[in-house]
């Protein structure tokens, strides 16, 4: 662990954070700098530099995924950054939908390359091919394989820090399947692996499946996290797609079945926004002091902040020394501020990077055989017994963990308006709501939608069915879905 526990490196106390739901941009890129998590000074443009605050809760991230899809029966691998020309080129319409955002690389020293090389913008065209060679028999199936790496596009739109670079941080599946049922079920999973995952960072979501004109290129059917940004928008933070049998196809990946036929097997690949998750994370609980994070996401879970007075310096050190010990025995990442920066100088740098509870140790609590906790999301502070403080934090890490994601599951609640007219649209969109209504299913209808109001329809929700009980609130043709619409990130 460095010699400052993750403390910041600057110790003069600035002034709040502008609000978020005022200003969203500037307090966010207010909280990347003070709390050290993203350097944009890198000179790239689209390029960031994750810093260790950053990184620790990355990496924490990563390991939440990786754990629930290994325990789904998915196994570790890593392909190559650069995909040969030839085999990008194999399925058209996935070339399509990534042309304008490749990078290539053409040179090596002074010489052309004889083949030029796509650097990854996912992987899909690296795989597919070594799924050829791998599979033959229905015995090599189900394979469910998964890397954790970074991907790169490059986007032409106004890049932003973590929500849109040209360089991002994901992990994505490849599967395949020796018929539909089986890669629908895993759709299904990777729903699930979603949910559990965004459910312990305290996020809220819509899970939609995509309208037909909106999949994935190369995709039958595409399903989608969208998580509320404090500013109404919505960004999608995890994706999940059905192949069908295009990429197998276009690769020639065959396995004989146990009738002895030779089929294509159907696949899926399930693509999670690593540093999109962080940005989520960062947008949906963090405050004017800074970032609120749950226990076990943050650089510590427990900060101790001895406040010595005159006289009895010694013993509060010691106290504050015994604490460290027991709590790090009983598995919590605490960390002793015993740094000479002033108690408000702690306290302001531990609020900033979202250390969840704080416990601090002055002449009171030595005398009277307490501590004095606080709380990161709520800001308040009480007096636990020291015999009791064990059992405190532990229930503390699950109310604090409950109490950020019921705030984050109100807000997108509260964020949802009912529109049954093409007048209710446009109001509502120019109230920045998210709008549920009738949907007629037509791209036209789509896009109509994007040019007037700036709004996406993002698609029909999985997790809860809902069916539609009159016309398309645009154009008045019977509707055959209902489906949600939000300015997307
Ligand atoms: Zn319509």
């Amino acid at each position: 662990m460095p010699a400052n526990g993750g403390a910041l490196s600057s110790t003069a106390p600035e002034a709040p954070l502008p609000d978020k739901e005022v200003d969203l941009g500037t307090w966010y890129d207010e909280v990347l700098k003070r709390a050290e998590l993203i350097d944009v000074r890198y000179g790239v443009k689209g390029f960031v530099v994750y810093r260790p605050n950053a990184m620790r809760i990355v990496k924490r991230i990563y390991e939440m995924f990786e754990g629930e899809l290994e325990s789904g029966g998915h196994l570790p691998m890593l392909l190559p950054l650069v995909i040969p020309m030839a085999n990008f080129r194999r399925e058209t319409e996935h070339v399509k939908g990534f042309e304008d955002q490749v990078f290539y690389i053409t040179e090596a020293g002074e010489k052309p390359l004889d083949e030029k090389l796509v650097v990854r913008p996912t992987s899909e065209t690296a795989i597919y091919p070594m799924l050829s060679l791998w599979i033959h028999s229905y015995s090599d199936l189900p394979l469910r394989l998964y890397q954790s790496v970074a991907v790169y596009r490059h986007e032409t739109k106004a890049t932003r820090p973590l929500l849109r670079g040209r360089e991002f941080l994901w992990i994505e599946t490849h599967d395949a399947f020796a018929d539909e049922v089986g890669a629908k079920s895993q759709i299904m999973d990777d729903l699930q692996v979603a949910k559990k995952v965004y459910d312990e960072l305290g996020l809220a979501f819509l899970v939609v499946e995509r309208e037909p004109y909106d999949k994935f290129p190369g995709a039958e059917s595409s399903y989608a996290y969208d998580a509320l940004l404090p500013n109404g928008n919505v960004l999608q933070i995890a994706t999940t797609h059905y192949l069908g049998d295009h990429f197998t196809k276009a690769f020639d990946v065959t396995f004989v079945d146990r009738d002895g036929n030779r089929r294509n097997p159907r696949s899926t690949c399930f693509g999670i926004g690593i540093s999109r998750t962080l940005a989520a994370l960062i947008m949906t609980h963090g405050d004017k002091y800074g970032l609120v994070l749950p226990f076990g996401l943050s650089v510590h879970d427990v900060v101790i902040v001895p406040i010595p007075h005159k006289g009895i310096v010694e013993d509060v050190m010691a106290k504050a020394r015994q604490l460290e010990d027991k709590l790090r025995a009983a598995g919590f990442n605490v960390y002793l501020d015993d740094s000479e920066d002033t108690p408000g100088d702690k306290f302001y740098h531990w609020d900033m990077l979202g250390v969840p509870a704080r416990i601090e140790i002055g002449r009171r609590e030595v005398e009277g055989k307490f501590v004095t906790l606080y709380r990161r999301d709520e800001r308040t502070r009480e007096k636990v017994k020291d015999e009791d403080l064990q059992d405190r934090l532990h229930a503390l890490s699950k109310e604090i963990l409950n109490n950020i994601r019921d705030r984050a599951w109100e807000r997108l609640r509260n964020s949802i308006s009912d529109a049954a007219s093409r007048d209710d649209i446009e109001r509502l969109a120019g109230e920045g709501r998210i709008i549920r209504a009738n949907f007629c299913g037509r791209d036209e209808c789509a896009q109509e939608i994007k040019e007037k109001t700036g709004y996406e329809v993002r698609g029909r929700r999985v997790d809860v069915e809902e069916k539609p009980d009159g016309n398309c609130a645009w154009c008045g043709r019977p509707a055959s879905r209902v489906v949600y619409m939000a300015k997307a990130y």
